[in-house]
């Protein structure tokens, strides 16, 4: 389990990182909003501690920004007292919790560990079942059994239609539509591409599943 702390109070930025580490958390520290930002957007946090007065960058400029780049992690904003607006504005923006300075260390390390295992229950939520695969959202995979295989968004975003609407026929068009836009300049043999890229990738999972052809119109899953 991995987290951010970003805080410009460097004592408690500081006891923080050793509580978190002692608990056996993994944690990067920063002491101001923009490196905070910076390696926020890697996006390998499982959780991040966000202060909202920081130097640089304030913490809700920070997580508009993350979430804005479609980071998910769990945010718990570390607030003053006095920075009431702050706090509700925050919670607004997308963070997940918040707790006023100063806090009890027990108080903090419960609110990790819930957002944390709150985040499994997304992750959860963001799986899609059709049989026998399972189409991962977070991990952008696709898995039978004990087998996985990464997927490149497009391949997703079409498998995903498929899982959503199996046995049901999508037109060329509505996929088009649906993940280029209809606006894109994308032909009917690039769709035809990414289908067989699926197809491969199914097969290789020794998947119960295939994409079939509706000759002249579309896909289904069956
Ligand atoms: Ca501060």
């Amino acid at each position: 389990m991995k987290i951010l702390v970003v805080e410009d109070e460097i004592q408690l930025a500081d006891a923080l990182s050793e509580l978190l580490k002692r608990n056996m958390y993994s944690v990067d520290t920063f002491y101001n909003g923009i490196d905070g930002l910076d390696n926020a957007l890697t996006g390998v946090y499982d959780c991040i501690l966000l202060d909202i007065m920081l130097p640089g960058m304030n913490g809700i400029e920070v997580l508009r920004e993350i979430r804005r780049e479609k980071i998910n992690a769990p945010v718990l904003l570390l607030t003053a007292r006095s920075e009431v607006d702050d706090k509700i504005n925050g919670l607004d923006c997308g963070a997940d919790d918040y707790l006023t300075k100063p806090f009890v260390t027990g108080e903090l390390l419960a609110r990790v560990r819930a957002l944390t295992c709150r985040k499994g229950e997304i992750v959860d939520e963001n799986r899609f079942e059709y049989k026998d695969v399972a189409l991962h959202k977070n991990t952008c995979s696709l898995s039978c059994g004990a087998n996985d295989i990464k997927l490149s968004l497009k391949e997703y975003l079409v498998m995903e239609m498929l899982i959503a609407n199996p046995v049901q026929i999508l037109t060329k068009e509505r996929i088009i539509e649906k993940i280029w836009g209809s606006e894109s300049d994308v032909e009917y043999n690039n769709i035809e591409v990414y289908i067989s890229f699926l197809r491969k990738k199914i097969a290789s999972l020794g998947a119960d599943i295939q994409i079939k052809t509706a000759r002249g119109i579309g896909y289904f899953l069956e």
